[in-house]
C-alpha cells in the first residue's frame, strides 16, 4: 500500500515537473481586471454589483461554521472531517471579504486576497474527499499540505507572474472531485449533491468568461461576473444542504454502481412492459381464430 502511494506521488510530481518544463509561463493578463460592470451604486461603492454579490458567501460560510459546531448538527464522526469542513467554511466566509476588497479596486495585489480564501476552500474539499472516500487518516494528514500547496501556487504567481501552478491547483479538483464523486464508494448518502455543486461551479465559470456578453444581453442590468459570484455561492449552499441531509451509508455503493443498478431495473421494467404488450396484442388474434 505504501509503495503504491509513493508511486502515485512520484508520477504526480513527475507530471507537474514535465508540465512546468514544456509549457510557457502564463502571466496574469491585466485585461482580467477590466470588468464589464463598473458602475457606482449605494453611495459611491465602485464596481458595486461585483462587490455586494459576494455577500452570500459570508452568509453560507457563517451558517456552515455554526452548524459544524452547534450540537454536531452535521453528525461529523471523524475529527479530520470537522477540521476539513471548518477550513472549507472559513474559506467560503473569507471569500466575501477577499473578493469584495479586490472588486473595490481590481489589481494584481488585491487579486491575491480574492484567490487565497477560494483556494483554501477548494483544497480543503479535496482533503475531505480523501477522508470520506479513500482513507480517513491520510485525508486528515493531507489537509494542511494541500492548503499550503494552494497558498504556494498563489505566492508563485505573485512573485514570478506565472499562473501555471495556480491553474493546476484549480484544474485538478475540477476533474478529481466529480470523478471521485462518481467512482469511489462514499461513506455517506446524498452523493449526488456533489455533482450539483460541481454543475453550479461549471456554470459560474462560463458566466465569468461571458462577463461582457451577459452584461449586453441583460441591457446593462447585470454582468456575467456578478452572476458568477451568485452561482459560485450555490456551491457551498449545496454542500451545506448535503451535510444537513446525509446519513452514514449502510452499504458503500458508488454513484456509478447505483446508476448501473437503476439502469438495469429500468431495462428489466421495459422488457416486462414489452412482454405485457405482446400478450395484449396476441389476445385479439386468438379471438379472431375462434
Ligand atoms: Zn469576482
Amino acid at each position: 500500500m505504501r509503495k503504491r502511494t509513493a508511486i502515485v506521488w512520484g508520477v504526480a510530481i513527475l507530471c507537474f515537473v514535465v508540465l512546468m518544463l514544456v509549457t510557457p509561463a502564463i502571466p496574469q493578463s491585466q485585461e482580467y481586471h477590466n470588468f464589464a460592470d463598473q458602475r457606482e451604486f449605494f453611495g459611491g461603492i465602485p464596481n458595486a454589483l461585483n462587490v455586494i454579490s459576494n455577500f452570500p458567501f459570508l452568509v453560507v460560510g457563517i451558517v456552515g461554521l455554526v452548524l459544524c459546531y452547534y450540537g454536531n448538527y452535521f453528525k461529523l464522526s471523524l475529527p479530520g472531517e470537522l477540521c476539513g469542513w471548518t477550513f472549507f467554511f472559513v474559506g467560503v466566509a473569507a471569500v466575501a471579504f477577499g473578493s469584495s476588497y479586490y472588486h473595490l479596486e481590481p489589481n494584481d495585489a488585491r487579486l491575491v486576497w480574492d484567490r487565497l480564501p477560494m483556494t483554501v476552500a477548494f483544497t480543503s474539499i479535496i482533503a475531505i474527499f480523501i477522508i470520506e472516500r479513500v482513507d480517513a487518516r491520510k485525508g486528515t494528514f493531507s489537509i494542511v499540505p494541500l492548503i499550503l500547496a494552494g497558498i504556494v501556487s498563489i505566492l508563485y504567481w505573485r512573485f514570478f507572474d506565472d499562473l501555471r501552478p495556480y491553474a493546476v491547483v484549480q484544474f485538478v479538483p475540477c476533474i478529481a472531485i466529480p470523478a471521485m464523486a462518481i467512482l469511489l464508494p462514499p461513506m455517506y448518502t446524498h452523493s449526488a449533491y456533489w455533482l450539483w455543486a460541481a454543475g453550479f461551479y461549471l456554470v459560474a465559470k462560463i458566466e465569468e468568461a461571458a462577463d461582457v456578453p451577459i452584461y449586453n444581453l441583460t441591457h446593462h442590468i447585470v454582468s456575467g461576473h456578478t452572476i458568477k459570484h451568485l452561482f459560485a455561492a450555490m456551491v457551498p449552499v449545496f454542500l451545506t444542504l448535503m451535510l444537513a441531509k446525509r446519513e452514514v451509508a449502510e452499504e458503500r455503493i458508488s454513484l456509478l454502481r447505483m446508476w448501473r443498478i437503476s439502469w438495469t431495473k429500468v431495462k428489466s421494467n421495459s422488457t416486462d412492459v414489452e412482454k405485457i404488450s405482446c400478450e395484449y396484442s396476441a389476445a385479439p388474434v386468438e379471438e379472431r381464430d375462434k
